[in-house]
């Protein structure tokens, strides 16, 4: 694996066809079409399992899987992936359908499980065993997994390969009904102990597990394996296409060979494999993610450091926003990482039309104009979105006593600081030249407040020109808003930190992932911001309001900060 990805899906889709605009899995789809080989048909499906909350690579598997259906005229079902009863919950099974319909796509009425279909693998595994093609191992899966050595030398076969039909038979019925305990015995399929694919080695296709499942409770004691329970439901859900990642490319031979015995029809899906997203400075298995909310890395699944799909959700990650990263980063063959700063610029590109400009003082620092009446209060007017002249625009209210940002004055500047410092003037937004007359200090030496004058001829829109160097944004004092903001930073400070021999991804865990400030500043207009409204705070970045907000205690998220990196990056794209 390369970091920048020596090939990305751009570079595959313009290498392999003469269709530049099709990624190599929509050529074999058209491919089908015209040679009319499922009837015309494009049927595809999304197969979770509910062992988690969906991240941001599940994204990508959801926009290719619904996109090609919806592109190709065709559908794409939700199929819940239900085999292991122990690590499954209704909680996912719910988060998961949430985040789908979020992202922006429909299952309609083709809301699946593999548990649907026990009864139909059961009968499957009994026709295995009649055909002679399957058969009940009495021994413990280390001893089965040692038999199977290694791909260059002949596995060796199970003292219970050969017992006869009646047997397996009696055997398999036996293990249903609850006699045996757990790993006492295993269903296996009679396929190959020299085959140089290892899935071939007589693979385990049904387990006993004593555990109540979330949907059939306690009907069922053997489970299928998922090799087992996969491929057969995409061929009763006649799937055509079934996408999945790169890893299970050396299962296609298992897959192939089961759905071949299945033989009620000619019908056979077929697999197609991809690469798996994986983004730097992030980890993306499900396991992982868990250990980081059990072990109280982060706060919950949709913590807004998560690349779960809640997490970048509440962060403040528009459904748009992701289904374009999706587009852009395109369909590979091979694995590779993708620089989190192309989902950064994603979400910037979005929220730069959407997001409404507000004033925000994250850091305050008092300033009085000495000039200006003590009681008055003016209201000067400004633009809600430059790139978007539909906004419209809002009136702020302006008065004697003003919070600009602490970083925006300096006592002491170097030579490329142009903001306000003593003697200086800058511009407030939208409304007057402030000058820095005076600066003000606790006991401590800290400084506490400026003391300014305003410019009364200098009033934005007033039509004269006097340029200064600098514009801060800033917020009345008697009308602010008090906020909480927390800032975000990575949650890995690696950028591969799943990748790393013997080091466990925790250890490269950012302790600074996560700032809180308390004290924030915001104009009056936020009152009435809603949970998970989007904006930008002027020089800034995009934020957006947390759901722990409540009617008197604000929360925003940063999103992403506006500074943009993407110049650097479009270059390799
Ligand atoms: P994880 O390893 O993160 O736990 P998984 O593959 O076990 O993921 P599933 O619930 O089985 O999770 O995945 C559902 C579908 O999403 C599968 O088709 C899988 O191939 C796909 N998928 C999972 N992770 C990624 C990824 N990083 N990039 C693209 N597709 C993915
Ligand atoms: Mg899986």
């Amino acid at each position: 694996m390369s970091i920048t990805g020596k090939k990305t899906g751009k570079e595959e889709k313009n290498s392999n066809t003469s269709k530049p605009s099709l990624n190599f899995i929509e050529n074999i789809i058209v491919d089908d079409l015209k040679t009319n080989k499922y009837e015309g048909k494009v049927h595809t499906r999304f197969p979770p399992e509910p062992n988690g909350y969906l991240h941001i690579g599940h994204a990508k598997s959801i926009c290719l899987n619904f996109g090609i259906a919806k592109k190709y005229n065709g559908l794409c079902n939700l199929r819940f992936d239900d085999t292991n009863p122990v690590t499954e919950e209704v909680e996912y099974v719910e988060s998961i359908k949430e985040d789908i319909r979020w992202l922006g796509f429909d299952w309609e009425d083709r809301e699946y499980y593999a548990s649907d279909y026990f009864d139909q693998l059961y009968d499957f595994a009994i026709k295995l065993i009649k055909e002679g093609r399957a058969y009940i191992d009495d021994q413990p899966l280390e001893a089965i997994s040692e038999q199977k050595t290694t791909p260059n030398q002949p596995g060796i076969e199970s003292p219970f390969r050969n017992r006869p039909v009646e047997k397996n038979l009696d055997l398999f019925k036996r293990m249903k009904a609850g006699e045996f305990k757990e790993g006492a015995r295993v269903l296996r399929a009679k396929i190959d102990m020299n085959s140089p694919n290892m899935h071939m080695r007589d693979p385990v296709i049904y387990r006993i597990r004593h555990a109540s499942h979330h949907r059939t409770g306690d009907k069922w004691c053997i489970y299928p394996m998922y090799d087992f329970a996969h491929g057969q439901s995409d061929y009763f859900e006649r799937i055509t296409h079934s996408l999945c990642t790169l890893e299970f490319e050396v299962h296609r031979p298992l897959y192939d060979w089961l759905v071949i015995h299945l033989k009620e029809n000619n019908y056979r899906p077929r697999q197609i494999e991809f690469a798996r997203l994986n983004l730097s400075y992030t980890i993306m298995s499900k396991r992982k993610l868990l250990e980081l909310v059990e072990e109280g890395y982060v706060n919950s699944w949709d913590d807004p450091r998560m690349p779960t799909i809640s997490g970048l959700r509440r962060r403040g990650y528009t459904p748009e926003s992701i289904r374009n990263f999706a587009d852009k980063i395109g369909v590979a063959k091979r694995d590779n990482i993708i620089d989190v700063a192309i989902l950064e610029h994603s979400i910037r590109e979005d929220l730069n039309k959407k997001a409404p400009r507000v004033m925000a003082v994250l850091q305050p620092l008092k300033v009085v104009l000495t000039n200006y009446p003590e009681d008055k209060i003016e209201e000067v007017e400004t633009i809600n979105n430059p790139e978007d002249e539909s906004m419209g625009t809002r009136k702020l209210p302006f008065s004697r006593e003003l919070y600009i940002e602490h970083a925006d004055f300096m006592e002491t500047p170097p030579n490329k600081f142009f903001r306000l410092a003593p003697g200086r003037e800058v511009r407030l937004k939208s409304a007057y030249i402030i000058k820095c007359e005076e600066v003000i200090k606790d006991d401590q030496g800290i400084i506490v407040e400026l003391r300014c004058t305003y410019d009364p001829e200098s009033k934005s829109g007033s039509g004269q020109s006097r340029k200064v160097k600098a514009t801060l944004h800033w917020v009345s004092v008697p009308h602010a808003i008090d906020a909480e903001v927390r800032l975000y930073d990575r949650l890995f400070d690696h950028h591969d930190p799943a990748g790393q021999k013997d080091q466990n991804s925790n250890e490269f865990l950012n302790p600074n992932s996560l700032e809180i400030l308390s004290n924030c500043k915001v104009e009056p207009s936020l009152k009435t911001a809603k949970s998970l409204e989007k904006f930008q705070f002027q020089r800034q970045g995009y934020f957006c309001v947390d759901p722990d907000t409540t009617e008197d205690h604000l929360v925003f998220n940063r999103t992403v900060p506006l500074r943009d990196t993407w110049e650097k990056i479009k270059n390799k794209y």
